[in-house]
């Protein structure tokens, strides 16, 4: 009998941005092992049958990226506790049969973060979240798990901060993005996860200089790796945590439940999509 090879793809539209195939494919070729990534941009009327084409045995699974990640769910079989809370699921697995969901987005935030700062914990008590898009979602449930009670979620909608401490973390409180500043003076850590930075958006408007001393400043933006903000935090001399330690973490489980083997975030990884991103922008 042939041993099957098992196939993953991540999903979304548009896709060709996605830096997930050079992830996985660094990993299948660093642990020798037999199976393939690839792209699928798929219009929203192809997503349907393509998860029942995700169904066929040859396939493991898929990431799942903008704008998919919430309307796939009605496709799949279950979700697990992380993507229910989450309310989004950026990761398709198979098990007993079945296609379900889940959301690695709050293991890559928290992993990398603690890499990043090992201390955080201790010395974090009021936290920040600028945004309350998919991606702060994550995080703010992120920032549950590690029971930090005091936190504020800053966003230009303050209805969509609202959702999401109710849906999420009703300890939460949101403002609006414009009194920021009110809440900076005391903050332990602050986060930026919205688009604000990326490559192509207005940067974020932010004065560093209201933080204190032995803030840690992260941003969740990868593209460029090193955001204004973050240029700004280091230039004040203030820890910071980059978003792309978050984007490669996040792909371990995936990598895991479809070909077999927990991977490592390797410094060669780590270098090479680092030179990919300088490389596009
Ligand atoms: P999203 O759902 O579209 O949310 C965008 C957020 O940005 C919202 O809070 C939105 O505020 C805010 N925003 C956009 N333009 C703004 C403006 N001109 N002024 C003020 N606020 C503005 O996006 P997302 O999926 O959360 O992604 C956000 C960023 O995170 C992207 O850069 C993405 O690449 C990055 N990301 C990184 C990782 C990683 O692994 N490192 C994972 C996921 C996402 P409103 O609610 O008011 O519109």
């Amino acid at each position: 009998m042939t041993e099957k090879i098992p196939h993953a793809y991540v999903i979304g539209y548009p896709v060709k941005h996605s830096r997930s195939p050079q992830i996985h494919r660094y990993w299948l070729e660093f642990y020798g092992l037999a199976g393939s990534y690839d792209l699928a941009e798929l219009e929203p009327e192809q997503l349907g049958p393509f998860i029942n084409f995700l169904r066929q045995a040859e396939n493991a699974g898929a990431n799942v990226t903008i704008p998919y990640k919430q309307t796939v769910i009605s496709h799949l079989d279950a979700i697990d506790e992380d993507a229910q809370n989450v309310g989004a699921v950026n990761t398709i697995y198979k098990e007993a049969g079945k296609l379900l969901g889940t959301n690695t987005d709050v293991y890559g935030f928290l992993t990398h973060l603690s890499q990043s700062v090992p201390e955080w914990h201790d010395d974090v008590e009021e936290v920040v979240i600028i945004g309350a898009g998919g991606a702060a979602r994550a995080v703010l449930l992120s920032m549950k798990k590690a029971n930090k009670i005091n936190v504020h979620i800053a966003n230009r909608t303050i209805g969509k901060a609202q959702n999401l401490a109710n849906e999420i973390y009703a300890r939460a409180k949101p403002i609006e993005l414009s009194k920021l500043n009110t809440v900076l003076g005391s903050a332990d850590l602050v986060i930026n996860t919205t688009s604000l930075g990326m490559t192509g958006q207005p940067p974020l408007r932010f004065d560093v200089a209201v933080l204190p001393g032995h803030t840690i400043v992260a941003d969740i933006v990868y593209s460029p790796l090193k955001t204004k903000l973050l240029q700004q935090a280091e230039d004040r001399g203030l820890r910071t945590v980059d978003g792309l330690g978050m984007l490669l973490h996040q792909a371990v489980r995936g990598f895991e439940l479809w070909f077999g083997v927990r991977p490592q975030v390797t410094g060669e990884l780590r270098q090479m999509v680092e030179k990919s991103l300088v490389s596009a922008s």
